[in-house]
């Protein structure tokens, strides 16, 4: 089939759609792709002047496999599969620019919270994926400059014990080959845009969805700021760290037993260690010992996140349009930490490299893919700081749920499952339903 590239841009807005996503961001694209391909006529609606400009365009973007669930691993690992076939997957090449994958390999650390790793492995396992366990010796073979001992259980910075290593070893690691990132998300999720539009997609920027519009008992369009109403036949909340507020719009937080909610988080950058080649020597490293992640980031930069350990407050954040941007202490002790682990990394004086964005977290870690209470209301939300890798994989598993619903399906009652295009393994959406227990295999933080 010859694809048509809609160059221009600028729609006849429409009153009636088939599916209204709201929200542009990665997930919201590829979610609006997939129904797109199976012939529905959708609408992004995104109040940010462009695609991925929300909290996709702050990701870290890494893609790696280590979940604490087989579930959770199986889907970052069809997730890969998208990435590494990217132009495959959109069935073009965007004149903007194809966004790219770069394979660093992972270091997972070993500790007492994370079962020294056995989650992990047993997860991986399942999924045939490849890892090596490393001494410590043998870590410091695959990162020169790794500082094996040991300075968890983390603690705040004004502990006496902060920078202190408890023990002179530690208990090992992970190397998982396959693991990177993609270099831009912003760009990666244009690509989608981009082939969304050639399967007949519209895009609308720059505004807001105000409420939901009911008839006869479900989902039937949304109004805009302006008060225009435009209808479709389902509606998919994909807002990201607004999704509460396009939930309550809709009605249905009565009828969901996970629930959630925007947690401030802060992103580090700062230079390689003097002489080292961290863009290609380094890894990326989740490191439950010192309490943080970090990856290779260009310029010969570290860039580092909070893995969320037990010691630190957690920032929550009632209006995600209203909340501290500018980098704090947290930045600092990131970086403070990190430097436990890489030996001679720079602690810059000043914070200027960095970044403050929002993760639309859920009670558990674990995303909802779900319908709501709401006929033809459905939801991807409480991607929780780790489900860009996904993000592909998501377009396809929301279509399935919609399509199966759409044609009368119960999935409350007989989840949807389907078989996913490349590990061939079979997808009980129902893992991800908003009407679970908490999952208690979670590691309760961006690790999912
Ligand atoms: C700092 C940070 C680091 C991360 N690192 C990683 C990582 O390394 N690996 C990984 O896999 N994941 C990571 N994530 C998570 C990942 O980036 C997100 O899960 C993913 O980008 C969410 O995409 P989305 O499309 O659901 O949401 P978003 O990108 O937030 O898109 C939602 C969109 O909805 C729009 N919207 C909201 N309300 C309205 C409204 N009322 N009307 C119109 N539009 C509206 C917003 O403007 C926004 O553009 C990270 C997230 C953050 C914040």
């Amino acid at each position: 089939m010859k694809l048509q590239l809609n160059k221009k841009r600028n729609y006849v807005l429409k009153k009636q759609y088939d599916a209204i996503i709201i929200g542009a961001g990665i997930i919201g694209c590829c979610t609006a792709y997939e129904l797109a391909k199976k012939g529905y006529k959708t609408l992004n609606i995104d109040k940010m002047p462009s695609a991925g400009d929300g909290s996709t365009s702050d990701t870290c973007a890494i893609i790696r496999f280590h979940y604490s669930t087989p579930d959770g691993v199986a889907m970052a690992r069809e997730g890969y599969f998208y990435w590494l076939n990217w132009g495959h997957y959109l069935g073009l090449v965007d004149p903007a620019g194809m966004a790219k994958y770069i394979n660093t390999g992972c270091l997972l650390i070993k500790t007492e919270r994370n079962k020294y790793g056995r989650n992990f492995m047993s997860s991986m396992d399942e999924l045939g994926v490849v890892y090596q366990e490393l001494t410590p010796e043998q870590m410091v073979d695959k990162l020169a400059i790794a500082d094996t001992r040991q300075y968890g259980p983390p603690v705040t910075m004004d502990d006496p014990r902060f920078g202190q290593p408890t023990t002179d070893s530690l208990h090992g690691g992970v190397y998982i080959p396959e693991t990177g990132y993609i270099n831009d998300a912003r760009l990666s999720t244009r690509n989608v845009q981009t082939a969304c539009e050639a399967r007949g997609g519209s895009f609308l920027y720059n505004t807001e969805v105000t409420d939901i519009v009911k008839k006869d008992g479900r989902a039937a369009g949304v109004k805009l700021k302006d008060g225009t109403v435009i209808n479709a036949t389902v509606v998919v909340n994909v807002a990201g760290p607004h999704s509460y507020q396009i939930n309550e719009m809709a009605g249905v937080i009565q009828g969901m037993n996970i629930s959630t909610r925007s947690l401030r988080v802060e992103v580090s950058h700062v230079p390689s260690p003097e002489g080292f080649d961290y863009t290609h020597l380094g890894m990326m490293i989740t490191d439950g010992d010192v309490g943080n992640y970090s990856r290779p980031e260009t310029g010969n930069n570290v860039l580092i996140g909070s893995e969320e350990p037990d010691c630190d407050e957690l920032h929550w954040v009632d209006d995600p349009d209203d909340y501290n941007k500018n980098l704090s202490d947290q930045w600092s002790l990131q970086v403070m930490r990190q430097a436990q682990r890489i030996k001679g990394l720079p602690i810059p004086q000043n914070r200027s490299q960095g970044l403050v964005s929002l993760y639309d977290c859920s009670d558990d870690w674990i995303p909802i893919y779900d319908k709501s209470d709401l006929p033809g209301f459905y939801m991807a939300v409480g991607t929780s700081g780790n489900q860009y890798k996904n993000a592909p994989a998501v377009g396809v598993m929301m279509a399935e749920l919609i399509k199966a619903c759409e044609n009368g399906h119960d999935h409350d009652k007989e989840p949807v499952s389907y078989k996913m295009e490349f590990t061939r393994r079979l997808c009980n959406i129902g893992f991800f339903s908003r009407l679970r227990e908490i999952n208690k295999n979670s590691s309760f933080s961006v690790v999912g």
